[in-house]
């Protein structure tokens, strides 16, 4: 990819899970990465909404850990105090009688956050937020990014110019980057659409007297329910979050918050749960994988230097983004 003594300066667009892992990864290779995302912070969809005395995670709820490469980065993160276990006690409600969930899987958070891995990886690296990129442009096998400038509306093109970009975001946003360079992996991107999900938040001045702190929900518009504050490391209020089923979610994915809220406020009500004193919705336009993709885990165009990752890429969940993020760093460097 470059001559002896240049360090190859690679940029990464999307500040998740996938993204940090990839960047933290080719540091540790011997490149030079910016990282860049358009949101205020980083975590993507492992993401935490803080009110006034409480907090929410209203993406991802837990991540589990299987691969023994994502074990090791789950010990780094609890060594670190950013991720403990979570055990709640988890109901399943809906299909027949009320029955406890099994035992045996161990559910992990970041902590004191969801955000809070994301975050420390991210101390580590260079990043840049509120960077929402609009356009890559190839100059001679190398590339420059254009960047929305939402203060004054107008594009600005980057003048770095970077020897590889990996997309580390969700794929119909990839798709808008990849359309004027790789038809293949627009093709790709474009194949596999993700759903959405309706998140509404919940605060209660008292506990809420459910027999359980989350439940997996298999009737009615709700698929998840959780009580916030039991996972550890969170401030006292008494805080719920609900998720929507993917139906539901795309049956409604233009109704107004408030009416988000009154809906699966109502069918916590139909599952015992009180009205609560204060909720905040928040719509998850690209939230999981329609379908599982093939094996790729990621892409990596060696011509154009382009590559891509993310969970919509390896299994839709925490993990798989991490893995997708690594595996994409290791085979830039294998293309050195
Ligand atoms: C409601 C919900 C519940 C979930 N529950 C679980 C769960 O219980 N367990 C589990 O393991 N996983 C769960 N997940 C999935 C998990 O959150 C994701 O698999 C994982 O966080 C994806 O990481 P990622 O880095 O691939 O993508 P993301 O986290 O989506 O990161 C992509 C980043 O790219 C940025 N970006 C996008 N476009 C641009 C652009 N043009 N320029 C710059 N930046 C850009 C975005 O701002 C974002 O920060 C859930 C997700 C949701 C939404």
């Amino acid at each position: 990819m470059s001559c002896a003594l240049h360090t190859p300066h690679i940029a990464v667009i999307g500040a998740g899970i996938a993204g940090l892992s990839c960047a933290t990864q080719l540091e540790a290779l011997g490149m030079r990465v910016s990282v860049f995302d358009k949101s205020r912070g980083t975590g993507g969809r492992m993401s935490t909404r803080r009110g006034d005395g409480w907090q929410a995670d209203h993406g991802a709820q837990y991540f589990t850990a299987r691969d023994p490469l994502f074990l090791q980065e789950l010990d780094r993160w609890q060594q670190a105090g950013v991720a403990d276990l979570w055990q709640p006690d988890i109901a399943v409600l809906g299909d027949g009688a009320p029955h406890r969930n099994d035992g045996t899987t161990r559910r992990y958070v970041g902590v004191p956050r969801m955000s809070s891995p994301a975050r420390w990886l991210a101390d580590a690296l260079t990043v840049n937020v509120s960077a929402r990129v609009i356009e890559l442009v190839n100059a001679n096998h190398r590339w420059q990014l254009r960047f929305d400038d939402a203060t004054d509306g107008r594009a600005a093109l980057e003048s770095t110019v970077f020897d590889a970009v990996v997309l580390a975001i969700p794929p119909a946003q990839a798709a808008d980057l990849t359309r004027p360079h790789a038809a293949a992996t627009t093709a790709l991107c474009e194949s596999l659409p993700m759903r959405p999900c309706w998140a509404v938040m919940l605060q209660f001045n008292a506990r809420v007297a459910l027999p359980f702190a989350a439940a997996f929900v298999n009737a009615g518009p709700l698929r998840w329910i959780a009580r916030d504050s039991s996972k550890p490391g969170r401030p006292a209020r008494e805080t719920w979050t609900l998720h929507a089923t993917t139906h539901w979610s795309e049956q409604h994915l233009e109704d107004s918050a408030d009416d988000v809220i009154q809906a699966l406020v109502a069918a916590l009500t139909t599952l015992g749960g009180p009205a609560p004193e204060s909720a905040t919705a928040h719509r998850w336009r690209y939230s999981e994988p329609d379908a599982a993709p093939d094996a790729r885990v990621f892409v990596w165009d060696a011509a154009l230097k382009l590559g891509l990752c993310g969970d919509w890429l390896h299994g839709g969940r925490v993990e798989g983004a991490w893995l997708s993020g690594r595996a994409v760093a290791r085979a830039i460097l294998s293309a050195e």
